[in-house]
């Protein structure tokens, strides 16, 4: 497990992120993403199907964003949705992202994860002295697990409220709120400039909590996984595939006020004012609750998706999208 050596600075404890970066790189690294790899494809449909069963037709919206009825076809793949001129520059936008993340996002992970765990361990032995050097059990894996889940979340809700309240991260983050219609690609819909942004956030949130484990068992602990991925991750975000799906999974609202329910996504991309910069996490309810942004959904509740009548236009095409960000700073820098 601990292959890091020389070449890294201070402190004499290697942590876990070396762990944490072969899991990431295979991840990150993969042309397919874990998301639209088969497997997760099928767990969808097969969500959505008992959803069809259980709500006799029920619980699909079309690309308008209304809840309708409708048969077994056109519940799980609508043709007004993957006709849609939306769904067609999903498929660019992932292209183009893609390219590029394999390029800097893959180099960022590797650079910003080690350097936020040394600071972290280097940091706690400031404070506390040497390491404790705790002996590891599983539940303390678990707890590890945990953590690196709630520090995540964290993090990206940090990251995404940022995407939404300063005008020039905006004018990035309004590529993936140019949908209008909700595919399995739209989570891979972003400018390019913005992954980067989210690979760094997310590496210095688990290298965060790897230091804090590091520092602990004296580097000596890798986090609880199943099949290969965080116990938590698994167990709490397998559902995630449904965020960018036209099929509403709901949860019970008191498990909605912990988890966010792949419905809440749909709310996150609605173009109604009350719907604005709501449900910013990805994984539970805590943050959002804690910062005045969480919104449980209606059962069926109406969430036209994209950025509004006004400028929705602007953002139609593949190019437009692209050359979005560029055209807004210079509009910004002119004012
Ligand atoms: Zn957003
Ligand atoms: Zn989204």
């Amino acid at each position: 497990m601990q292959e890091r050596t020389s070449d890294n600075p201070s402190p004499d404890i290697t942590g876990p992120f070396t762990d944490i970066v072969r899991r990431g790189l295979q991840v990150i690294g993969e042309n397919i993403p874990q998301d639209l790899q088969l497997n997760v494809l099928v767990l969808t449909f097969v969500i959505a199907a008992l959803i069809w069963l259980f709500r006799n037709g029920h619980g699909s919206k079309g690309a308008d964003g209304r809840a309708r009825k409708a048969g077994f076809l056109k519940f799980l793949i609508p043709r007004d949705i993957y006709t849609h001129v939306s769904a067609r520059v999903d498929i660019g936008l992932y292209v183009i992202t893609r390219l590029f993340h394999a390029v800097w996002g893959v180099a960022i992970f590797a650079i910003v994860g080690p350097w936020s765990e040394n600071l972290m361990i280097t940091s706690l032995q400031t404070i506390f002295g040497d390491s404790p050097a705790m002996q590891v059990n599983y539940g303390w894996m678990m707890l590890y697990s945990l953590v690196s889940l709630l520090f995540y979340d964290f993090i990206f809700f940090l990251t995404h409220y940022a995407f939404h309240k300063v005008p020039a991260l905006w004018a990035i983050h309004k590529v993936h709120h140019s949908a209008e219609v909700l595919t399995p690609l739209t989570r891979y819909r972003e400018h390019f400039i913005a992954g980067p942004v989210w690979i760094a956030g997310q590496s210095l949130s688990l290298g965060l909590a790897a230091g804090i484990f590091a520092f602990l068992f004296a580097g000596n602990i890798t986090e609880a996984t199943l099949l290969n991925i965080s116990f938590f991750l698994l167990l709490f975000g397998f559902t995630g595939s449904l965020r960018h799906y036209h099929v509403q999974l709901h949860y019970p609202v008191w498990l909605s006020r912990w988890l966010q329910s792949p419905a809440m996504h749909h709310v996150h991309h609605s173009y109604l004012a009350p719907h604005w910069d709501k449900n910013f996490a990805v994984i539970t309810s805590l943050w959002d609750r804690l910062f005045g942004t969480l919104y449980i959904p209606e059962k069926d509740e109406y969430t036209p998706w994209g950025i509004g009548p006004e400028t929705q236009a602007d953002y139609r095409s593949l190019w437009q999208n692209i050359s979005g960000p560029f055209r807004d700073w210079r509009a910004m820098l002119k004012r």
